[in-house]
């Protein structure tokens, strides 16, 4: 399989100050948020040469980010793998014994489809795989914003 690390989350606590150090003092251009229902948050992406830093803003008290940094603050949430087959990827990581959180791809950011791989398989780190809208309309012709 190949897999590109398409970005790495960062859950946020306050906006206002994660965009005072990512965009004031280092100087990087935030990207228009983005509304991602599902998970209830809010991502700001960063473009960092191929692939990108996500800031996480939760979005309601029970946002997976919000518990998120109610458990152990603001910090590094997930990594995002980018796959071309992700029923595929899941299917072998099933075959594999690795527990997953997502059985089945479900919409994410961008247009994409997402499923998350349990840390306790992974050696600690939250695991996003992720295949492109470009990836899944070449497959089954389905576009964008399939939820
Ligand atoms: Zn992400």
């Amino acid at each position: 399989m190949k897999a590109t690390l398409d970005h790495v989350g960062i859950a946020v606590a306050d906006l206002r100050e994660a965009l005072a150090f990512y965009r004031d003092a280092l100087g990087l251009e935030i990207e228009a948020p983005e509304e991602v229902a599902s998970q209830r948050v809010r991502a700001h992406f960063v473009p960092a040469g191929g692939a990108a830093l996500e800031l996480l803003e939760a979005t309601a008290e029970d946002s997976p980010i919000a518990r998120y940094v109610g458990k152990r603050g603001p910090g590094l949430h997930h990594i995002t793998l980018r796959v071309d087959d992700l029923a595929a990827v899941l299917a072998r990581l099933k075959a594999h014994g690795v527990r997953l959180i997502d059985d089945t791809p479900r919409p994410g950011a961008h247009g994409s489809v997402v499923a998350f791989i349990h840390p306790s398989s992974a050696h600690g780190v939250l695991v996003e795989l992720t295949q492109q809208s470009e990836a899944l309309e070449g497959i089954d012709g389905r576009s964008q914003g399939n939820d």
